[in-house]
Parts: structure tokens; sequence; C-alpha cells
């Protein structure tokens, strides 16, 4: 029987890292109107949070297992890639107040950071194959983490139309393999601590990717070079302060 109790403990604790993903998206609630500048503002910081996402996840996938970590950044640049280049030659999909060009840029943020939360899903269930304190530990500290990610995806979708209560929606969405995956990393915690680096790196190559090619061009589009990298520098500062202050 306390097995069956933990991993509903493990689970309920992994929703709610999902949730908090929402949270992200409710500071945009404040600002109804979110112009153009917004959309390049938006992208700048989305772009910084995600780069300090990335540098966590190296840094914690290197102190497992350093070229396991590096083969996952190299297999989820050529994933993304991939994953790119099928989008592009599909036809957009129909999201109601998005336009085509729009519609696929969620998709692919959607999706980056939805495989991304599989990673965390598995560092939560690891976690609590190493007890209940520790598993309490990471699962409020990637539960925080969320919060700026939904943050992150609600600055890409709100300035291109959508309602804040969607994109938090869509927040929590990209959040939702983390209670799925928690359990069975859990209950195969052996298994899944030694592919956990590789989840790690993946991550990490993916985000890095959509970083460079999906955020700075929006950026680019309103504000000045300069302007931009100090947004960044800051984005990631307050990223990792949030972190290290828990
Ligand atoms: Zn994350």
């Amino acid at each position: 029987m306390a097995l069956e109790v933990t991993l509903f403990a493990v689970f309920i604790a992994a929703l709610i890292t999902a949730l908090t993903t929402g949270l992200g998206a409710l500071p945009l609630a404040l600002s109804k109107n979110v112009g153009q500048k917004w959309l390049s503002a938006g992208a700048a910081i989305a772009a910084g949070l995600m780069l300090a996402a990335s540098h966590t996840l190296i840094e914690e996938g290197m102190a497992k297992q350093e070229w396991l970590t590096l083969a996952g950044i190299a297999t989820g640049l050529i994933l993304v890639y991939l994953a790119y280049q099928g989008i592009e030659r599909q036809n957009a999909p129909d999201i109601g107040e998005l336009n085509d060009a729009d519609a696929k840029k969620m998709l692919m943020i959607v999706g980056v950071m939805t495989a991304h939360s599989f990673a965390e899903g598995i560092g939560v269930g690891v976690s609590y194959g190493g007890g209940q304190d520790l598993g309490l530990l990471i699962t409020a500290t990637i539960a925080i983490h969320n919060i700026p990610e939904g943050l992150a995806i609600a600055l890409i979708l709100v300035p291109r139309g959508m309602s804040v209560l969607r994109a938090a929606g869509w927040s929590i969405f990209s959040s939702l393999p983390q209670p799925l995956v928690a359990v069975p990393a859990y209950m195969f915690v052996n298994t899944f601590q030694s592919i956990l680096p590789f989840g790690l790196g993946l991550a990490a190559g993916a985000m890095i990717w959509m970083v460079f090619a999906e955020l700075l061009p929006d950026a680019n589009k309103e504000l000045q070079p300069a302007t931009i990298g100090v947004i960044v520098v800051f984005a990631f500062l307050s990223m990792m302060i949030f972190q290290i202050s828990i």
C-alpha cells in the first residue's frame, strides 16, 4: 500500500509543477495592449529565460555524465531541426486567433517546451528514487522554474493575439509530460537515472536552437541589437537569481 501512496504523491507533485507553468502567463493579463514592440521585447526576454534554463539543464547533465549530456545536445539539435523542416512543409494548423506563420511558430515553441518537460519529468521521478526529501526539493525547484518558462511561452503567444487564458493553457500543456513521465521514472528509477543526462542535454540543445532560430529574429524586428543584448542578459540573470533564491 505504501508504494501506491508514494506513486500517487509523485504524480501529484509533478502535476503541481505543470500547473505552476500556467502562472507564468498571468503577468501578461496586466497589460492589455501588446503591440509590435512587445512582440520583440517579449521574444528577447523569452530568449534570456530559455538560455538560462538550458544552462541549468546542461549543468545538471554534465554533473552526472558529461559525454551522454553532449550526445543529448547534438541529438536535440538534430531532432528540433528535422521537426522544423517537417512543420515548414506542412500546412499551418488552424489555431483560431493566429495567422499561419504564427501558428507554425507556436507549434515549434510549444513542441520544444513540451519535449523539454519530458526530461524534467524524468528528473522529478528519479529524484523521488533518492527519497522523499530530495524528491520534494527537486519538485519545488522545477515547479518554480516552470513559472518563467510559462512566461516565456506566453510572451510569444499573447503579442500574436492569443488570449492570456489560452496562453496559460498552452503553458500548462507544455508541462503535462512532467506528471506523466515522473511516475514511470520513479518506478524504473535505475533505467531512467542512466538516460537522464541524455534527456537533459537533448532538451537544452533544442532550446538553444530555438532561441537563435525563432526568438532572436522576432526580437530583431523592433529592437536594436545592442538593446536586445541587454534584455537577454538581464533576463538570463533574473532566471538565475530566481533559481538560486529558492
Ligand atoms: Zn525547464
